[in-house]
């Protein structure tokens, strides 16, 4: 079987007010995989909110880029994954090792919707995971914010992850009343294996032959870490000089792993000058 490359792709109903987004993600998936240990009750978790930031990525009308964070209170503390408006993907786990290896329990949990114009105001969306699962909380979420209703399915077999969403636009008088739960209902009926497996046009066709389907280009998705020797320094330089010099004294030099791609960074007594170029005044 030939899997398409990782992809985002929009499609709609037509005489109604009702799109959708498809996404999945292999490569992108692994590159996160192939740095980190995880779990893998973890990474199926990883894989799923990668391919939701993917489709949430959909609505990002600028350049910038968009943070999906799911905190909890237990042995997994973290779960984020981010894209920037090209589809660049990255993503990171925080839990603590005596971790069991069960399904992970969302109760209790919030998930964190960051919005980082890379001109204009930074936005935060905090919805409580009351569903019990990130496709649920991502629902209330624009429903509580956004007054869009919308459904997200979201599936991952530790190899792949896929995310399916439908959502329903502000109508106008004259479009299909019944489309909503008619489209949703059959969406409903889809397997975690058609969803990971099939292509878009054939999974569309099976959910929608009798719908007037139309199906936009797609684009494509990959990984890229945002880490720079700059941002590393700018992380290094809050911890302040006498730090900074106690680790040099100690050391030699300062070495730091990027925690999302573990990109070896290392500062020198004189990277570390540079960062306080205050200092060297006197
Ligand atoms: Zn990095």
């Amino acid at each position: 079987m030939t899997q398409a490359a990782d992809q985002l792709q929009r499609f709609s109903f037509d005489g109604t007010n009702i799109r959708g987004e498809l996404t999945q993600l292999h490569d992108s998936y692994q590159e996160v995989l192939n740095r980190h240990q995880y779990p893998p009750v973890i990474a199926r978790a990883v894989g799923e909110l990668m391919a939701a930031t993917a489709l949430m990525s959909a609505n990002l009308k600028f350049a910038g880029r968009l943070t999906l964070q799911v905190r909890l209170s237990g042995s997994v503390s973290l779960l984020q994954a981010e894209t920037s408006h090209q589809g660049e993907l990255r993503a990171i786990a925080r839990y603590d090792d005596q971790l069991s290896n069960d399904e992970l329990d969302f109760a209790d949990g919030q998930l964190v919707i960051t919005v980082e114009p890379e001109q204009g105001q930074r936005y935060q969306g905090i919805t409580a995971i009351a569903g019990g699962n990130i496709a649920q909380a991502l629902s209330d979420y624009f429903e509580q914010s956004e007054q869009l209703g919308s459904r997200f399915w979201l599936v991952c077999d530790g190899t792949r992850a896929a995310g399916f969403m439908l959502q329903k636009m502000p109508a106008s008088a004259d479009e299909d009343p019944d489309a909503w739960d008619r489209l949703t209902h059959l969406a409903s009926t889809l397997k975690d294996e058609e969803l990971l497996q099939l292509d878009n046009e054939t999974l569309l066709h099976r959910l929608y032959h009798e719908e007037a389907v139309r199906l936009y280009p797609a684009s494509a998705l990959s990984f890229l870490c945002t880490c720079s020797q700059e941002r590393i320094g700018t992380a290094l330089h809050q911890l302040g000089y006498d730090e900074l010099q106690s680790v040099l004294n100690e050391q030699g030099s300062i070495a730091i792993n990027c925690e999302f791609c573990q990109q070896l960074y290392r500062f020198e007594q004189h990277d570390v000058d540079q960062l306080f170029p205050e200092r060297q005044q006197h």
